[in-house]
């Protein structure tokens, strides 16, 4: 294996645009095709957080997760000139301090801050919380900004892009199948879990960074996604997991939840405005492990499950050095079809 090669990328979500710009840049001749008529229209990606957080997100994912993750960071900081390194912070209220406890014993890397390291890093939040996590290496984005400008860069890197466009293209060296939970018809295994998100706008609240609030029943993590046009912060609340295959419209339970959770860790949430509701439909496999499956030049890059934002650029790294050393990650790749 060496290449240069003629690439065919289904799928224009975050991950298939990692992979063109990556394949791309590295001298592969790149099409990219998407069924929407427009981009993003049809994608899980615009629905992300989206949170950069391996460490934070090891407390319920495979240490892969952490390991690519870091990765995955690193890619983004080299490409993406609007990514915010601020870090994340986790806080519990007072009578769920094993909570916190906990996620600090899943994790790795967390630093535990006092009220007053607290207050200078966020203030307002000490009034409410006196002990939080803080993971200094952990970045966020907008993620909507961030579709936009990779699918610039894409074509700026000399790949085609079409929308509109369904078939398996033809006449490629690989084909490179992104297509999310399109590629059910072919990864029976695939299932797709409901993430329900709210977008707020909140002139007088201004956090930098994302903050998870722990919670036995609703956790919420909240994303600040920088300002509107009239200078307002904007920010993502989110995000519920539900074993569910639609993205329909939120539940008024869910809701409730999500701004409930807000004001607990913020009342003057209580006057933020309501931007959008809605859920995104994250593809994952049964491990919620992501998945490289190679197949005589065909490769599916599927499964990014809560993770795509973080890992597409480091998967996009290993199926680039895959086509071109045929060496594989033994955590990732799966060679044998009848696995898939
Ligand atoms: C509420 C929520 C919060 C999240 N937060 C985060 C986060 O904080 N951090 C993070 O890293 N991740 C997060 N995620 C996960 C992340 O959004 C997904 O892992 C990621 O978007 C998956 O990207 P994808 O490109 O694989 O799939 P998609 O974005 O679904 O893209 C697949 C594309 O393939 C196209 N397609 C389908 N069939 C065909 C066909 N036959 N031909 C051509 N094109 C086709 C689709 O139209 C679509 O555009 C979150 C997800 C949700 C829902």
């Amino acid at each position: 294996m060496a290449g240069p090669y003629r690439i065919a990328i289904r799928g224009a979500g975050v991950t298939g645009l990692w992979q063109a710009l990556t394949l791309a840049r590295r001298g592969h001749s790149v099409i990219v095709v998407e069924q929407s008529a427009e981009p993003f229209t049809e994608a899980c990606s615009p629905w992300a957080g989206a949170m950069l957080a391996p460490r934070c997100e090891e407390e319920s994912a495979e240490p892969v997760v952490r390991e690519l993750g870091m990765r995955g960071i690193q890619l983004w900081q080299a490409a993406y000139p609007d990514l915010v390194s601020a870090g994340s912070l986790v806080v519990a209220p007072a009578r769920d301090r094993k909570l916190l406890d906990r996620f600090e014993r899943m994790t790795q890397g967390g630093s535990r801050l006092d009220a007053e390291q607290l207050e200078q890093l966020e203030p307002g939040l000490s009034s409410r919380f006196d002990t939080a996590l803080f993971y200094a290496d952990e970045a966020h984005l907008d993620p909507s900004a961030a579709l936009d400008f990779l699918l610039t860069e894409v074509r700026s890197a000399g790949a085609v892009v079409q929308f509109g466009v369904s078939d398996t293209p033809q006449g490629a060296d690989f084909i490179v199948d992104c297509r999310g939970l399109g590629a059910q018809d072919m990864l029976p295994t695939l299932r797709g879990v409901r993430g329900e998100r709210i977008v707020v706008r909140a002139p007088e609240i201004a956090f930098e960074r994302p903050i998870r609030l722990l919670h036995p029943r609703f956790p919420l993590y909240l994303v600040p996604w920088g300002k509107d046009e009239t200078g307002a912060n904007v920010f993502m609340l989110g995000a519920t997991s539900i074993e569910r295959e639609d993205g329909g419209p939120i539940t008024l339970r869910s809701a409730l939840e999500l701004l409930s959770a807000a004001f607990v860790l913020d009342p003057a949430f209580g006057e933020a405005e309501i931007v959008t509701l809605g859920a995104g439909v994250r593809p994952a496999f049964p491990d919620n492990r992501p998945r490289i499956i190679t197949s005589s030049g065909y490769i599916f890059v599927n499964g990014l499950y809560r993770h795509g934002f973080l890992l597409s650029p480091v998967m996009a790294e290993m199926v680039a050095h895959y086509l071109e050393t045929g060496i594989t990650h033994p955590e990732v790749f799966i060679a044998d079809f009848g696995q898939r």
